[in-house]
């Protein structure tokens, strides 16, 4: 079993050794040559364990999935490292104060507050 993708639905043939491998991990770790690079992939299905080959430059949505048992073999590797995980929660935060300052500003030049002082004051001599 491949240690490095732990959901791989699919076995790889080298273009090099012929041999089977899960990955190219898999084969770096076994051999000592470097992987060949193939336009020509042969793969085989873990689930109904038949082979089939894939042209890697016209590679298309269909063909994602086993030809003989439509196992879905192109996913999203699950690798043993956790993700790291980045949180967007200090744009918030910058958006607050920038909201308090503009406050602070519209007190001190706002004419329609002084209006409504001067009512109150008028209010208060008549009273
Ligand atoms: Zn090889
Ligand atoms: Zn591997
Ligand atoms: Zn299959």
């Amino acid at each position: 079993m491949c240690k490095h993708i732990l959901n791989a639905q699919v076995s790889i043939r080298s273009p090099c050794c012929r041999k089977w491998f899960d990955c190219a991990d898999c084969h770096h770790e076994q051999e000592s040559h470097p992987l060949k690079q193939s336009l020509e992939l042969i793969f085989a299905c873990k689930k109904c364990r038949k082979c089939f080959r894939k042209d890697a430059q016209e590679f298309e949505d269909a063909d994602e999935y086993c030809p003989h048992c439509d196992n879905h073999f192109v996913l999203e590797a699950v690798v043993p490292k956790p993700a790291l995980k980045v949180e967007g929660e200090d744009a918030r935060v910058d958006n607050r104060m920038l909201k308090d300052d503009r406050i602070k500003d519209g007190k001190q030049g706002g004419e329609g507050m002084r209006t409504v002082f001067d009512i109150d004051k008028d209010a208060d001599r008549l009273g």
